[in-house]
Order: C-alpha cells, then sequence, then structure tokens
C-alpha cells in the first residue's frame, strides 16, 4: 500500500517503520523544518548543550515493550528526573515527599508520622473529589495545595483549578519517603545523541521518505491508500467547528557557565511570571559542555499560528471534540493518531505504545480486509 503519514514526530515515525517493515511505501511529510515534533532537541552552537526546544523531555515507562523498542535504536543513558521547587523564599524538593513535608512544615515526621499528619491536613470531607484544586485538597491539604499547586496551575493553564480535571494532579506522586524521583516508571532515561536522531534512526529505512516544510491538502492527501494525520483534528477540518483550546508555551534564555545547579526548578509562586526554568546541560550530566543554557517557561494561550502544547479539555473543548470526532468517522481512508489528532495530554511512552499498537491492528485489518477505524484509540 501507498501510505501518508503527516506528522514527523513519535506517532507518525513509529507507525511508518512499523508498517515500511511489512513492505508497504511510506511517505511521512511534516509541516516544520524539522522532525520529532516537539520532542525535538538540537545542540546549541555557542554553550554545546543538547536543548530541548520544547521544552524538557524526560523518558520514562512501565511497559517494557516500549523501552525495547526506543533502546533498540539508541542507547538511553539512565536518568531520573529530580525536580526543585522555589516556592515563597525557600527551596523544597519536588513531588511532594518526606522531605518536602517535613521541611516545609519544620517537622522531623518518619513516614507514618507524617501521613497521620497529611491525612489531617488533607480535607475528609471531600469524598469524590470533582476537580483539582479538590484532589489536592483532600490529600495534602490546603497550605501544601497554596504553596505548590495552586499558582503553578493557575499559571500553566491560565484557569482557576476548580475548573481543572482532578485527573491532572494525579500525574504527580506524594511520598512518604525521601525518595524525590519525579517517576514512579521502572525504566528511565535518556536518549544519548537526543530525540531528534533517535527519531531519525526510527524513520530510516528504504521504504520511507521523509519530507520537511511540507503543508499536505487533502485533496492530495486522499490520493494514498491510507492516511495517518497526527496533526491537529481540528486544523484537518478547517477549523470548522472551531479552535480546540490548547496552552503554548514561551522561552526566555537564560546564559551563564552555572545557572540554577539542576535541570529542573519549579516556580509555584503567582507573583513569578514564570512556571519554571529547565538547564538544560542537566539533562545531559554524560557530556563536557563550554557553558549553560537555560530556559524560563511562561505558559499561555494558543492563538492562531502557535504551536500546540497542552490540550485544555474542558466542558466546551469536550463539546467541540465530540463534533470533530463525528467528523473524522466519516472519513473513508484517514486515521487520527497521537496527541493532536486525538486532543489528549500524552506522555511520549504512551505515544509511542499507541502508536506500535496501530501500526499492528492496522496490518490485521488489512489482513483480513476488515475497513481502517478513524481512531485507533478513542479520543474521550
Ligand atoms: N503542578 C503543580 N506544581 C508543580 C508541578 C506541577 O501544580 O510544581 C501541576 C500543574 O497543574 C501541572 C500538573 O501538576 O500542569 C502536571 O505536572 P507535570 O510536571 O506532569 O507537567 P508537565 O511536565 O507535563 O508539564
Amino acid at each position: 500500500m501507498n501510505i501518508l503519514i503527516i506528522g514527523a514526530g513519535f506517532s507518525g515515525a513509529v507507525i511508518a517503520r512499523l508498517l515500511a517493515e511489512k513492505g508497504h511505501v511510506v511517505a511521512v511529510k511534516d509541516s516544520r523544518n524539522h522532525i520529532a515534533g516537539n520532542c525535538h532537541s538540537e545542540r546549541d552552537a555557542e554553550s554545546g548543550v543538547m536543548v530541548h526546544k520544547y521544552g524538557p523531555h524526560i523518558f520514562h515507562t512501565n511497559e517494557k515493550k516500549v523501552w525495547d523498542f526506543v533502546t533498540s535504536y539508541m542507547e538511553f543513558i539512565p536518568y531520573i528526573n529530580r525536580v526543585k521547587s522555589t516556592a515563597k523564599g525557600a527551596v523544597y524538593s519536588m513531588p511532594i515527599n518526606l522531605h518536602t513535608i517535613n521541611q516545609f512544615f519544620g517537622k522531623t515526621f518518619n513516614p507514618e508520622e507524617a501521613k497521620q499528619f497529611i491525612t489531617k491536613q488533607g480535607d475528609n470531607s471531600i469524598t469524590e473529589p470533582a476537580n483539582f484544586e479538590e484532589q489536592a485538597l483532600k490529600f495534602v491539604g490546603k497550605d501544601i495545595y497554596e504553596t505548590f499547586f495552586k499558582g503553578y496551575t493557575e499559571k500553566q493553564w491560565g484557569l482557576d483549578p476548580t475548573q481543572l480535571p482532578a485527573s491532572i494532579l494525579k500525574r504527580l506522586p506524594i511520598r512518604f519517603n525521601y525518595d524525590d524521583n519525579y517517576f514512579n516508571h521502572p525504566y528511565q532515561g535518556m536518549p544519548k545523541e537526543g530525540y531528534t536522531v533517535l527519531v531519525e534512526r526510527i524513520l530510516q529505512h528504504d521504504n520511507i521518505t521523509v519530507e520537511l516544510n511540507a503543508k499536505v491538502l487533502r485533496n492530495d492527501a486522499l490520493q494514498f491508500d491510507h492516511v495517518f494525520y497526527s496533526g491537529p483534528i481540528d486544523e484537518w477540518f478547517g477549523y470548522s467547528e472551531g479552535r480546540l483550546g490548547y496552552r503554548t508555551l514561551d522561552f526566555e534564555e537564560i546564559r551563564g557557565d552555572d545557572i540554577q545547579g539542576c535541570a529542573v526548578m519549579n516556580y509555584p509562586d503567582s507573583e513569578v511570571p514564570f512556571t519554571r526554568i529547565a538547564e538544560h546541560k542537566y539533562f545531559a550530566p554524560w557530556e563536557q559542555t563550554k557553558s549553560s543554557i537555560a530556559f524560563k517557561e511562561y505558559s499561555r494561550a494558543c492563538e492562531e499560528g502557535d504551536i500546540p502544547y497542552y490540550p485544555i479539555r474542558l466542558v466546551n473543548e469536550q463539546e467541540m471534540l465530540k463534533k470533530y470526532i463525528n467528523l473524522a468517522r466519516q472519513e473513508q481512508k484517514v486515521s487520527f493518531v497521537g496527541r493532536l489528532g486525538t486532543y489528549r495530554y500524552l506522555d511520549m511512552d504512551v505515544t509511542i505504545l499507541e502508536a506500535m499498537n496501530t501500526a499492528k491492528e492496522f496490518l490485521a485489518k488489512l489482513e483480513k480486509n476488515e475497513p481502517i477505524p478513524a481512531f485507533f484509540v478513542e479520543p474521550i
């Protein structure tokens, strides 16, 4: 089959590779001037630092098959994400752990004592947390919530935390020991030569061609036997139902030799306009660099022409998304994949797993002569 894949991020690259290996001819086209989507990394000439151009990406997964897949293309160097947070004039350890609790409350609790203390801090009248704020108040109480989560979340999402789903907070663990590893996953690391080279290797196959700076028109796309579209679903339909809401990020560069002493420093205070500072040399501690570079991250509403990062998915967006899903189901030859194609907040590993499963199911359906669905993963 002649297959078109729109978008050369992880979704597109993984699907392209797995189909190419089965003999399909795959054209991958991306509207930007580079592959790897928002994972794109590039070496900064002045400092020699490998910079994650669209903000920090740390690879972590529960799935051995995802880990085996990525590490078959590139060596991954063990990397543990240890985030700090500067709040109300002091520096704390993130995610909330025994060190944070003891430091914040001026205590010397052991795990059991801390658990009892935090349970008392929590609002027990909340049984089923309906939103981000209730989730936080129930599990960590007002003081921790207001110091570490409220301001950060307002800045990150531009919304009151009562309007956000509880699921966003569930991304962060709370620990009653001194483990400050941001992620719980067993496989964690950084691709040695960076994400862009990793994606380049995934795309390196005789049956795959890659075209950059390529805006694909719908009619041209439909000349192919099948299309996997990993761009924004609303864009595919010319925004006919309106624009789905995203947050975008602006980065302000800081240069120096040693800027903050760690990879990621969060700034939850509402008076500080940015959410965090990432110093990229710390994402590659095995490399020697001439100097350092860091970026302040400012979050704001994504407007026309901006790069979409985080899907907002509130009630209004869900309604609009349903309309796009209905339109998508009427397309004969297009499957919508990935973060932008299905409008979901996806980590890299989930994106890769879904792409692996999509390719597998697509091949199985072809074999059985079954119709190819618009979605291999339901967006809602
Ligand atoms: N968050 C927070 N304070 C922090 C870090 C995170 O309130 O110091 C909240 C915030 O709402 C954020 C969410 O937790 O959007 C998920 O954080 P994560 O670090 O997973 O965000 P990502 O790295 O994907 O931007």
